[in-house]
């Protein structure tokens, strides 16, 4: 017996979300005349992240659609009134220099293509499909995987474990022959260790304070060293076939 299968979390894990954003919302405000109105680049982007989280909030509780949270995003942003076209017109303007920057960490095509035969891949993410489905398009790996998941489509969200089981579920895994691989010490590595998969913290920045997670063999600085746990999980007897 063996992991048989590897479920990945997205954002901050597959796509460098935090530089993405940055890059893409400079470029935007740059371009829109609106960086002169705030004392940094930081500034703004803190002001469109809130903003984000809690019109996100409000979509996620079902009180607006997924179109409207977007318009409203634009609208509290600016501070002013639009027309749902003109709001619309600011967040596709802001979306096309969003993807212009998007891109994945420089160790995930490795990793996908080393695992590409010996594991199962699927995504969980606490997103929506909307949202990941383009992503993963965009970026080129959407066909890596055989099930994407996310939370506002599921109704639930990580770390809550029926998340982590229903990514199980789909792929027809008992939860401890699927690894979950994310970069959140509470979110995912927490969350998938209790529903009882085989959890990976991806900590790309190294010693974080979050949580107590222990050092060793499932919290790794780079995808690069995710084969050799993947290999090496021999709770069951050394790994024999796979699928
Ligand atoms: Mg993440």
């Amino acid at each position: 017996m063996s992991i048989r299968a590897v479920v990945w979390d997205v954002d901050d894990t597959l796509f460098d979300y935090t530089t993405a954003d940055r890059a893409g919302m400079r470029a935007h405000l740059a371009a829109e005349g609106l960086l002169d109105a705030y004392e940094s680049v930081e500034q703004a982007l803190a002001r469109w992240r809130a903003v984000t989280d809690s019109q996100w909030a409000r979509f996620a509780a079902g009180e607006v659609s997924f179109e409207e949270q977007r318009r409203d995003r634009v609208r509290v942003f600016l501070g002013r009134e639009l027309t749902d076209a003109e709001a619309e017109a600011w967040f596709a303007r802001y979306l096309g220099r969003y993807e212009a920057a998007w891109a994945l960490f420089p160790d995930v095509l490795p990793v996908l293509d080393a695992l590409a035969a010996s594991h199962r891949h699927a995504v969980l993410s606490n997103s929506s499909l909307h949202v990941q489905d383009r992503k993963l398009r965009v970026l080129g790996v959407h066909d890596r995987f055989e099930a994407v998941l996310c939370a506002a489509e599921l109704g639930v969200s990580k770390p809550e474990a029926g998340a982590f089981l229903a990514a199980c579920e789909a792929l027809d895994l008992p939860p401890h022959r699927v690894a979950y691989v994310g970069d959140h010490p509470e979110i995912d590595w927490r969350g998938a260790a209790d529903a009882g998969l085989v959890s990976v913290w991806i900590d790309r920045n190294g010693a974080r304070t979050w949580g107590d997670v222990p050092a060793g063999p499932h919290r790794i600085g780079s995808l690069a060293e995710l084969p050799a746990i993947l290999g090496s999980d021999t709770r069951f007897g050394a790994p024999s076939t796979f699928r």
